[in-house]
């Protein structure tokens, strides 16, 4: 029985769409429906809001794993968010919290992502559900152990990840699919607590993260190229030893060399702190049930 939701928006502060659909409820509870499950509307970032950025010390999505909620030499606005989220929430390992969906967006056209961490019946039916139901579904798997997503402070959780918008923006087609996935997430727990979920595909096709790429860099660690057009929003797609995947601002192009892999996050604005390019994934088939 999942008795205890919450929805999570501004877990990075800069990504408004998830931020204003908690708005819209806080000012239109009906909007919600009906629900077999307490929901509490949770924004996580409030001064990396008020400031229009992603996070201020730290990215607060990466500060959850155990060893760094128990550090107390840890210092900076979100290590002590993470904290603070930990004991509204949580705490990890021992939830309050039966359930977390964590909504985000991306510069990159990406359509609608749900990024799950564990592949249990639950997880997969989730996953499934929503994908028979919306176009332009795909399910990325970022398996490790001690997550240090925030969602991951709740045994179950999906984060949902909807593009292209950029930072800072509000857009009314990723904002709508957006409400439209929570609507259907909340129709699954629904059935789920009922014991009336429909039966699920047979297996469902997954994006399972093993590697990332990084921007071409100079000696002095500045940025020496872009990403190449022919590989620009492609997302999903598939990668092919060969192919060119930089272009230099000297004129020459990097080829990409390692296996066939699907891309995703081309591009994407978030990832120019770390210097990162895209991400890299094989596509698994997973059984359901
Ligand atoms: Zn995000």
């Amino acid at each position: 029985m999942i008795n205890q939701v919450a929805l999570v928006g501004g877990t990075h502060g800069n990504e408004l769409t998830g931020i204003y659909l908690l708005h819209k409820y806080r000012q239109y509870p009906k909007l919600i429906g009906n629900n077999n499950f307490e929901l509490e509307l949770f924004l996580a970032n409030e001064k990396a809001l008020k400031a229009n950025k992603r996070y201020l010390d730290r990215d607060l999505n990466r500060s959850f794993k155990l060893t760094d909620l128990s550090d107390d030499s840890l210092f900076g606005h979100e290590n002590e968010l993470a904290k603070d989220i930990n004991q509204k929430l949580g705490p990890k390992g021992g939830s309050r919290t039966d359930m977390i969906i964590d909504l985000h967006t991306s510069t990159a056209p990406m359509g609608i992502n749900l990024v799950l961490t564990k592949t249990d019946t639950f997880h997969l039916m989730l996953a499934d559900f929503v994908q028979q139901r919306m176009d332009n579904v795909s399910i990325t798997l970022e398996k490790m152990p001690d997550h240090h997503f925030l969602m991951s402070v709740a045994p179950q959780h999906v984060l949902v990840e909807i593009g292209a918008t950029a930072q800072g923006q509000l857009r009314q087609d990723v904002f709508d699919k957006t409400e439209e996935t929570v609507q259907l997430i909340f129709k699954f727990l629904n059935l789920y607590n009922n014991h009336q979920l429909p039966q699920p595909s047979e297996s469902i096709d997954i994006y399972q993260y093993f590697d990332v790429m990084f921007l071409p860099t100079d000696l002095n660690g500045d940025i020496a190229g872009m990403v190449h057009h022919g590989v620009q929003d492609r997302d999903f797609s598939l990668l092919k030893n060969g192919e060119p995947i930089f272009t230099l601002f000297n004129g020459d192009e990097v080829i990409y060399d390692g296996e066939d892999c699907y891309i995703s996050f081309i591009n994407e604005a978030a990832y120019y702190d770390d210097k990162k390019a895209f991400a890299m994934s094989r596509k698994k088939t997973f059984h359901i049930g």
